[in-house]
């Protein structure tokens, strides 16, 4: 079942000429109990599409729809219920979490405002997710400014989870963190995701932390999803080229037969994005098509992963040939 669908989702700030178009047309969707990861370079439109997803942010064009239903114009009280189903965790828990407020009202708070239970029952469950994300009784009454960045993103993790949601936005979720509890703070989500049947839409510029992860993968350059497929498919056969670069970049992660793939200079500015394909500027294998003609991610007899590009790399050919 589609749990989350964004449809042709298109956002601009600023205006003409300087007009940064951060989303040009954006469709994904994510399953219940699926582990969707977005991967990109930083500009590219990530968090972008996340705050659409939780309507945070306004879409110029495009819908949001949530188990089926389009909640792109919800407001008020139905926008409220909604974002009890929706909830996200942010990349910095310092400023994510009020600093006035002890660990254990920040996981309780969520409850009060929708007015979930007593006060009692309230601070229960609070306590008992707090022992779940491995926090221990010691820190309940503590203030996050006496927290590690790991500890706060735990507190995070578990204020997100309070109210039940069917899905978790995580937007770089353990990029703030050593590199020692990266990889802690990623089991427990991973944990809780599993434990719960929770989809997780897991954004995130380093592919290498998904790569284990997710069950699909989707990557984004200047506001487009240029490929998107199940993991396996897009570890072992990607066909963009810049999924190709992203891999060939990711330590570890995947390399390719050969030669090695180095993507060169910064992303165009998403001011004035070439024509045609906006990654063909930095692209090895680029057509004069490509200058052209825009192209539309498409999966008809293009193997397993859905892709856009005019000349995708082929099965097998993994290295620029
Ligand atoms: P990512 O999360 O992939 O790094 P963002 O979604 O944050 O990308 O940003 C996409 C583009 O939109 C960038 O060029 C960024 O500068 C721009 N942008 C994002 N938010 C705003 C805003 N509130 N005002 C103006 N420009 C913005
Ligand atoms: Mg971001």
């Amino acid at each position: 079942m589609k749990l989350l669908e964004l449809r042709g989702i298109r956002v601009g700030f600023g205006n003409a000429p300087q007009r940064v178009q951060a989303l040009r047309g954006v469709d994904l969707d994510i399953a219940a109990g699926e582990v969707l990861a977005l991967v990109g370079e930083s500009g590219s439109g990530k968090s972008t599409l996340a705050r659409v997803a939780m309507r945070l942010q306004h879409a110029d064009e495009g819908q949001v729809i949530y188990g089926g239903t389009d909640v792109t114009g919800l407001k008020g009280a139905r926008l409220r219920v909604m974002r009890q189903r929706i909830q996200m965790v942010f990349q910095d828990p310092h400023s994510s979490l009020d600093a006035r407020m002890t660990v254990a009202q920040a996981v309780e708070e969520p409850l009060a405002i929708h007015r979930i239970f007593r006060r009692a029952e309230r601070r229960a469950r609070a306590a008992d997710l707090l022992r779940k994300v491995g926090m221990s009784p010691g820190h309940d009454d503590k203030l996050p400014g006496s927290l590690s960045g790991g500890q706060l993103q735990r507190v995070a993790i578990a204020r997100s989870l309070i109210l039940s949601p069917a899905l978790l936005v995580c937007d770089e979720p353990v990029s703030a963190l050593d590199l020692s509890v990266q990889a802690q703070v990623l089991n427990l989500l991973l944990d809780l995701q599993e434990e719960r049947a929770l989809a997780l839409f897991f954004i995130t510029h380093d592919l290498s932390v998904v790569s284990e992860i997710a069950d699909r993968i989707a990557v984004m350059y200047l506001g487009r999803i240029v490929e998107i497929g199940t993991r396996r498919d897009m570890l072992t056969n990607p066909r963009h080229p810049y999924t190709v670069a992203l891999l060939s970049a990711a330590s570890g992660a995947w390399k390719p037969a050969g030669a090695e793939v180095v993507l060169d200079g910064d992303p165009p500015s998403p001011i004035n994005p070439p024509s045609g394909c906006a990654f063909r500027s930095r692209c090895w294998r680029a057509l004069p098509i490509c200058a052209e003609v825009d192209p539309v991610l498409s999966g008809a007899g293009t193997g397993a992963t859905h892709v856009a590009c005019h000349d995708p790399v082929g099965a097998g050919r993994t290295h620029p040939t």
